[in-house]
């Protein structure tokens, strides 16, 4: 065997997995594509620490966000990454999302979201006085995280017990051979093949294709490219807002455009859910105008002209219908006959808060 585990795709959560992993393995590697960690998703969003408010209860994404962000806020101070427990206030614009909030507060609690309440509108209006509102949450557990450096430091920790990270490495087949897998590898020109005993499954937006491989194309892995472009706003407007500003959201898709502020002070409005089939990171200009439209309901100080398009990332959702909910897959195949091939598919958001928490997920799933 040349390999006891591979871990394909170095983004957040395939990095959360080596470093968790190498603790207890040895004879690990990482194979990326790209020719660096984070090239994708993980480095195309918002940067939130999230609480775990809206995810039904019991779910995988309830439970890991509400773990891993303890978990995640523990490792940032240990490691010294950057993060600000900045808090986040969801705002209603009118009666009828006022009446939702009370929902949203309940179902926090059900998850075990700490820190969770509503507030009056003299304590939001001395908060964030330039914020407009006629309700208000406020979660205090919520914050911002520097993702580059919190991969580098995953990275740090794993190269450090021995895993190796192969990047500009593609994996292009995967086999069962006996009671271990081939895995065949593309890297610049050449293709070869090597042997694993534990395959993960890590391929953020490739983890349908990657399953695929194997045989396991099940209509339910099916994996929805789901664009969300980014405005930042400018002309230093970003003194204007201190915490992060979420409207009552509309859809499972996403929580609706809403107001970031990230490690450096940047402000930054989105993302917005466009389906799409191709990988394509642009931002359409065009979108300005909805984005205006959208915040300005809640952030009345906004013109036109202090929209700026900026990034846009792409979730890989399990559903096409913005109605419906669709928990993260984590499982070990060995029902379908793939035993210690290990599925991550559908790991969108809440999945760098949840990293943490998935990876010590999946070290159980192995047997
Ligand atoms: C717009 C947006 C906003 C978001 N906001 C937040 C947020 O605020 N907070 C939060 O917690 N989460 C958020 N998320 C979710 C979070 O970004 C993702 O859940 C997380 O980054 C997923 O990490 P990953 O490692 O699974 O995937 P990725 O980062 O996509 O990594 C997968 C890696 O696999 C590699 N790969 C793919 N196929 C192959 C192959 N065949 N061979 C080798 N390598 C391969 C890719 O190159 C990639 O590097 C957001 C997501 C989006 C899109």
């Amino acid at each position: 065997m040349d390999f006891r585990i591979v871990v394909i795709g170095a983004g957040v959560v395939g990095l959360a997995i080596a470093a968790e992993l190498s603790k207890t393995f040895s004879d690990i590697v990482v194979l990326e594509k790209n020719l660096k960690f984070g090239q994708e998703t993980s480095s195309r969003n918002s940067e939130v620490i999230h609480s775990g408010i809206y995810y039904p209860q019991n779910s995988l994404k309830a439970k890991f966000c509400v773990e891993g962000r303890k978990l995640l806020y523990d490792y940032c101070i240990k490691n010294e990454i950057s993060y600000k427990k900045c808090g986040k206030y969801v705002v209603a614009t009118n009666e009828k999302e006022n009446e939702k909030l009370d929902d949203i507060l309940i179902r926090a609690k059900k998850n075990g979201v700490e820190n969770a309440k509503r507030i009056s509108l003299d304590e939001f209006k001395k908060a964030e006085p330039n914020v407009k509102a006629c309700g208000a949450l406020h979660f205090a557990e919520s914050g911002i995280i520097d993702t580059f450096a919190l991969m580098k430091s995953l990275e740090t920790h794993s190269v450090n017990n021995n895993v190796q990270i192969v990047y500009n490495s593609e994996v292009v087949g995967v086999k069962k051979i006996n009671n271990a897998y081939q895995i065949t590898v593309k890297e610049s020109d050449s293709i070869f093949n090597f042997s694993t005993e534990i395959v993960i499954n890590a391929s953020g937006l490739g983890a349908f294709n990657v399953s695929s491989m194997i045989g396991l194309a099940k209509p339910e892995y099916e994996l929805f490219f789901w664009k969300g472009e980014y405005f930042s706003v400018g002309n230093g407007k970003n003194k204007f807002v201190k915490s992060l500003i979420y409207p009552v959201p509309n859809d499972e898709i996403s929580l609706g455009i809403h107001a970031t502020i990230d490690i450096n002070g940047r402000l930054k409005l989105g993302p917005n859910a466009i389906l799409t089939n191709a990988i394509d990171y642009s931002v359409d200009k065009k979108n300005k105008k909805d984005f205006y439209e959208s915040a300005k309901r809640f952030l009345p100080f906004l013109e036109p002209e202090d929209l700026e398009s900026d990034q846009a990332g792409i979730r890989p959702k399990l559903t096409k219908n913005r109605k419906e909910f669709r928990d993260f897959i984590l499982k070990n195949e060995k029902d379908n006959g793939f035993e210690n091939f290990i599925n991550l598919i559908g790991i969108e958001s809440p999945g760098i808060t949840a990293s943490l928490s998935i990876a010590e997920y999946v070290k159980n799933l192995i047997i």
